[in-house]
């Protein structure tokens, strides 16, 4: 059996998507007669991905062997050293799920949510980077499809990741929970933004938390990270130290903002809070961030 050294290490199986254990033999995947042999060995499973929607058999994602000619994403190799795939699928089926609601149920193993999570952002990227951003020309897939290349002029174009500050603020009032319009009535969550260029992701998380609550937040330290393929955002999650506590919410960006005390954040995490107010489940980076600020398992 080969060896390989890039397989991550398993963590938090109850958040979704972060369980992902492929090799990626990022080494490898580089030489085209590599990935060639890869996709004829009898053991190659394709992932058919249609949106955000996968086929699934039982409590596993569905997958079929390569077809001739078709283009194919490589994903890795599982642990026993089985090649995977992923392939756009021009519609869904009326039985295919949303990757969403299987985080949220949590059937489908951590490993293959984590799986699709790469897949569904690797096939997105492709769907939507087909033509060169320099010079406009197409562009054609490389390196078992984490390149495409503009022969015009040259550029290499690479999948992106885009960075999402996520963060729980506290201070002797609680934690800071806001909540958007667009949310499940009573839901409360951390808040959250997108990182900008030239940022670091602790002057990201300031900057979020003092535009949509006035507060000022100190130190930051990082608990945790998600991958979030919707399309490709990696939630960065972070507990801060807030530095006063008169509450300003911005209301382009949220319809309310306050301090949740331990004892009610406690009733929350319990389902029984009286005017039914309630935070994300364990599928949603959220949850941990809440549980580690209040230092609970
Ligand atoms: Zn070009």
């Amino acid at each position: 059996m080969q060896e390989h050294s890039s397989r991550p290490v398993r963590q938090r199986p109850l958040l979704g998507f972060s369980g992902n254990e492929i090799d990626r033999a990022a080494n490898h995947r580089r030489d085209p007669a590599w990935v060639a042999a890869q996709r004829a060995s009898p053991k190659a499973a394709v992932i058919e991905i249609a949106g955000d929607k996968v086929a699934t058999a039982g409590p596993h994602v569905q997958t079929r062997s390569p077809r001739e000619s078709e283009e194919l994403v490589f994903l890795g190799l599982d642990h026993d050293d089985r090649p995977y795939f992923a392939a756009r699928a021009a519609n869904a089926e009326e039985s295919w799920r949303d990757l969403r609601s299987l985080a949220i149920e949590g059937t489908v193993p951590p490993a293959e949510l984590g799986l699709l999570a790469q897949a569904r952002s690797l096939i997105n990227w492709h769907m939507t980077h087909g033509f060169c951003a320099n010079c406009g020309v197409a562009t054609r897939m490389m390196d078992g499809g984490y390149r495409r290349h503009c022969e015009s002029c040259g550029t290499d174009h690479f999948p992106r990741t885009d960075p999402v500050i996520i963060i729980v603020v506290r201070s002797a009032r609680g934690l800071l929970l806001g909540r958007q319009k667009i949310w499940a009535p009573g839901m409360y969550s951390a808040l959250a933004g997108f990182m900008e260029p030239g940022e670091t992701i602790e002057n990201a998380a300031r900057r979020e938390v003092f535009e949509e609550s006035a507060i000022h937040v100190g130190d930051i330290h990082y608990v945790m990270s998600q991958p979030w393929p919707f399309p490709s955002s990696l939630m960065i999650g972070l507990i801060g130290e807030a530095e006063d506590d008169a509450i300003t919410v911005d209301p382009v960006e949220l319809e309310t903002a306050r301090w949740f005390g331990r004892d009610e954040l406690l009733l929350m995490h319990e389902e029984r809070h009286p005017d039914g107010f309630k935070f994300p489940t364990r599928m949603a980076i959220a949850h941990h961030l809440i549980l580690e600020a209040l230092q609970l398992p």
